[in-house]
Formats: C-alpha cells, structure tokens, sequence
C-alpha cells in the first residue's frame, strides 16, 4: 500500500510536470524522411537524436530461430519474420540500403545517444514466440544497460501484464490499443494510456480521468501542426509524430 501510495505520487508528479513542459515528443520509427534515412534504420535513429527528439521509436520480432531483430512490418520484402530463421531475415535490406538491424546493433547504436528508446514489442502469432520475445528483449536492454532509457509498447494484452511483470512498476509500459478505460489501466500496474488521437477525440474526458489516477496520456501518430495542437491544448503527456521537428518547434514557441 506504502510503494503504491510513493509511486502514484511520482506518476503524479510526472504527468503535471509535462503540463508545464509540454507534450514529450518521440520520432515515430526514428526520423526516417530525411535523405538517406529508412523507418527502423540506426540511420532514423541516429538523426531523431541528432535534432534533439526527446525519444525514439521502433519496433521489434523474434525470427523463428529466436533472434530479435528491428522492423515494423510482420514481413520484410515478402520474408515472414516470426516463421523464418535470421540468415533469411538478416539477408533483407532496408529502403536505405542498410540491413535489417538485429535488436543488439540497434541498442549498441543507442548506447552512446541522448535521446530515450520507445520499444515496440510486436504482438506474434504464438503466445510462446511473444514471451520469448519480451523476456528477450527486456534482457538484451539490461545488458547493454539502457533501462533508465527505455520504455515499451505493445498492442498485446498478454503482453502487456508480462512487461508489467518483467519491469517492475517503475518502467513506463504504454498500451496503445484504445479500448481500456483509465481505471483498467490503472489496475493493470499503472499502464500509460497511448491512443490514437481519434479515440481521444471521443473520449476527451479520459485524458482528465488519467491524470486524476496518476496515468500519462500519449497519443500516437501525429502526422499534421492541427493535430500536435490538439495535444497541447488538451495537455497529453507525450507523443509519437511524424513530424517530430515541427512538433517540438511548435513546443517551443508556444511553451518553452
Ligand atoms: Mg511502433
């Protein structure tokens, strides 16, 4: 009851402070519109922290032979991820020419970066692939000791209360599915709520009712200056965008 109390409290005093700071704002897939650059690439990576983006996103699969690697799509070039092995996979190319990063290269890419990691656990076909995915990947961000840096989504719900139970409270979990009340989150072990702007346009009272429970609110994606307004305005805790250097310029003149 004690840790509970201490860690709404920090939750707390987390979500007020974004209101004096402004939404966090997070490259969605790293910054992968500038020349050169391709969505999950270290190269996307590299350049989200290179403007100053307060975290970077990407996403991650385990290959059948149980290698974590880095791409958004449950295919690349036609390759099924979670049912072929990593020599097939690693073999792929990225738009950019680069190959398809293994969760490892991508983190040891990060080590000596600023910015802070949002890591997309995919939800995979078999529920045994996904654990071995998430305790994988949990590990992996231990060894190369990012977890001050790193927080995690995913759109499943088994894996949402297995992160939970691998981090311990006080890593930032985002549930980004859009259909569990602030309460349930709340419950769950203080999942953040990460929704599609469209769904908080619904439910506008939601984001008054998270941060009554101590619960950032994030949205996911912006693509428009219309729609990172929103966010301000409606005092959401962080973002994923598209146009992540827009978006804080926008922070910038308004708040900062
Ligand atoms: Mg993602």
């Amino acid at each position: 009851m004690k840790l509970a109390a201490i860690f709404l409290t920090a939750a707390t005093v987390l979500a007020s402070a974004a209101y004096a700071t402004g939404p966090t704002v997070i490259a969605h897939r790293g910054l992968w519109q500038a020349p050169g650059s391709a969505q999950n690439s270290i190269r996307s990576l590299l350049l989200a922290d290179s403007i100053g983006s307060d975290a970077s996103e990407f996403d991650v699969w385990r290959t059948k032979d149980g290698l974590i690697i880095v791409n958004h799509d449950k295919t690349i070039n036609g390759v099924d991820i979670e049912s072929c092995t990593s020599d097939v996979v690693l073999a792929q190319k990225l738009e950019n020419g680069e190959n398809v990063p293994t969760l490892e290269e991508y983190l040891a890419a990060a080590k000596p970066l600023k910015t802070r990691l949002i890591l997309e656990i995919k939800a995979h076909n078999h529920n045994s692939n996904e654990r071995a995915a998430i305790k994988e990947t949990v590990a992996l961000v231990k060894k190369y000791g990012l977890e001050d840096r790193t927080e995690y989504v995913t759109f499943s719900k088994n894996g949402i209360l297995l992160l939970r139970d691998e981090l311990g409270p006080e890593v930032p979990v985002h549930y980004p599915g859009g259909d569990y009340i602030p309460a349930q989150l709340k419950s769950m072990g203080d999942i953040s709520l990460y929704y599609k702007i469209t769904v908080l346009k619904k439910h506008p009272e939601w984001i008054r009712e998270a941060h009554s429970l101590g619960i950032p609110v994030g949205v996911w994606t912006i693509n428009t200056p219309e729609e990172m307004q929103w966010c301000i305005d409606n005092k959401v805790d962080f973002v994923t965008s598209n146009i992540p250097e827009k978006s804080m310029q926008m922070i910038k003149t308004q708040i900062k």
